[in-house]
């Protein structure tokens, strides 16, 4: 597929002509190209982002929502195509692609036209005045975001940015472009207004830095990596320019000596290896009470058996292959670093899957604090099992890390439930769960994880600025 920009509402090649192979990832075949965008793209997307401006900022939210809406019953409609481009694009199961990423972007889009359409005005009365809180769109924003949820969150951006009403700039990943090009072509033909929504392709360090650094540009919203997020807070620092950063993590998992076990262990599985563990909130520190440690180490293992990579493609797959070759160096990187460092404990099974960048999920026990197996997010199927003594051994170790987004702890303590998280420097806490979520709700992370949060009014404050009015109360 000849994956194309979308700019103004139509559908452009890079000026330049240069472009990039699309690789599925599970075959290493070239399945598409996708545009490698420069200056010039970007200076055609600014300006038909800012003429659309004024008049989609006039609009009412309930008029911008009845785009979002359709936007959203477009891809409903389309879900089965849409779970196949994701899968091809990413080497995810296609039971991920279709029950997961998909249908939440059909959500996402969905729950910011409906929650948009709910809100009020605030209003502060006393000391003898008025006030009156306006929110205005920033106006033209850039919107990038990463490769292991591709669709889902370029969603969670444009939505909120849109509904907002502002006019979008935004650049999915050079690695899976091809729904978000399903997604243009939606809006083309919903007959979303020209230029309210321009998507670039490219290259992270030259159309994505561009974007960056583009004067018209005002607010950045960017999920990736913590790497990336540095630079850009840097030039958006000294450019005075608002930005949001979803960054990576290196969550705790933990399971006290107060859980249900079984329900502890099967998220625990799936905290590690949803997605072969590319997911930003993927629990990839298992944190056990030592009283049961060996009773969950065994039941794991026994799970673990039953995790085999396979065929994406396959309705029955459960774990596919990782979704570059570049993202699989590193990740084997890590993996022989386990298994040539012979005082760690490796279980792993053997992989069939010879031609791809398949990587078969592993449990590793003994692995030092320090380890760069314990510290760096490797964003693959590799998690460390450690025993734990007591609480404050376990706060120290959740928060051994520079990361701080998640943690999940399993407890039917509620007590105990409350006084952990309240140790834990991390954005978000589940409590005998993982990955559910109230769209409303604050998500993001502190330290290394991130700057702001998304979700509900925390991402329409952002795509917005407020503007306070102030009467006396004999006005
Ligand atoms: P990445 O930082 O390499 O790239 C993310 C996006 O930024 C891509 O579109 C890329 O092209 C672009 N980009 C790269 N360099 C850029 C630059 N210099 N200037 C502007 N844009 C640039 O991350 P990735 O490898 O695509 O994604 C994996 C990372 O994303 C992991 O660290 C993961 O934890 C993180 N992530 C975070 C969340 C969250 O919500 N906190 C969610 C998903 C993924």
């Amino acid at each position: 597929m000849e994956i194309l920009n979308f700019i103004n509402g139509g559908f452009l090649p890079p000026k330049n002509k240069s472009w990039i192979d699309n690789i599925n990832p599970a075959t290493n075949e070239v399945i598409g190209k996708v545009p490698k965008s420069g200056i010039e793209d970007l200076e055609l997307s600014v300006k038909a982002a800012s003429l659309a401006h004024p008049k989609w900022k006039s609009l009412t939210t309930k008029e911008r929502a009845s785009y979002l809406l359709k936007l959203s019953t477009k891809i409903e409609e389309n879900i089965d195509e849409l779970a196949l481009l994701e899968t091809r694009d990413t080497g995810k199961p296609i039971h991920t692609s279709a029950n997961i990423d998909i249908p939440r972007s059909a959500k996402n889009l969905k729950f910011f036209a409906n929650f948009a359409m709910e809100q009020k005005e605030e209003e502060f009365h006393g000391e003898g005045l008025k006030n009156y809180v306006q929110r205005s769109p920033i106006g033209v924003v850039g919107c990038i975001s990463p490769w292991n949820l591709p669709l889902y969150l370029f969603t969670w951006k444009i939505a909120p940015a849109l509904i907002s009403g502002n006019t979008v700039i935004a650049k999915p990943s050079e690695f899976t472009p091809t729904t978000a090009f399903m997604l243009a072509k939606y809006c083309s033909e919903i007959g979303l207004p020209p230029g309210v929504l321009n998507i670039l392709h490219g290259l992270g360090p030259e159309i994505g830095s561009a974007i960056i650094d583009h004067p018209e540009v005002k607010a950045i919203s960017f999920t990736g990596s913590s790497r990336v997020g540095k630079t850009i807070a840097e030039t958006c620092g000294k450019k005075m320019k608002k930005f949001s950063l979803e960054l990576g993590g290196k969550n705790p998992f933990i399971i006290t000596e107060n859980a249900e076990l079984e329900k502890a262990v099967s998220t625990a599985m799936r905290a590690a290896f949803t997605n072969q563990g590319q997911v930003c909130l993927c629990g990839s520190r298992i944190y056990i009470h030592k009283s049961i440690y060996e009773n969950v180490k065994g039941k794991m293992l026994e799970k673990l058996k039953a995790l085999k990579p396979a065929n994406p493609e396959l309705p029955e797959t459960r774990f596919g292959s990782l979704t570059s070759k570049e993202h699989f160096n590193k990740v084997k990187h890590y993996e022989n670093m386990a298994k040539e460092d012979s005082s760690i404990i490796v279980h792993q099974n053997e992989s069939k899957m010879k031609e791809g960048n398949f990587i078969s999920p592993m449990l590793l026990e003994n692995v030092g604090v320090n380890h760069p197996i314990n510290q760096d997010e490797i964003f693959g199927p590799i998690a460390s099992l450690k025993a734990y003594e007591n609480e404050d051994e376990l706060a120290t170790l959740a928060n051994s890390t520079q990361y701080g987004l998640c943690a999940s702890i399993f407890t039917e303590d509620k007590t105990q439930a409350k006084r952990i998280a309240s140790k834990i420097e991390t954005g978000i806490v589940w409590i005998n769960t993982w990955l559910a979520r109230d769209l409303r709700t604050p998500f993001g992370g502190v330290k290394a994880s991130g700057f702001g949060r998304e979700g509900g009014n925390y991402a329409l404050n952002f795509f917005t600025e407020p503007k306070n009015i102030c009467f006396t109360e004999d006005n």
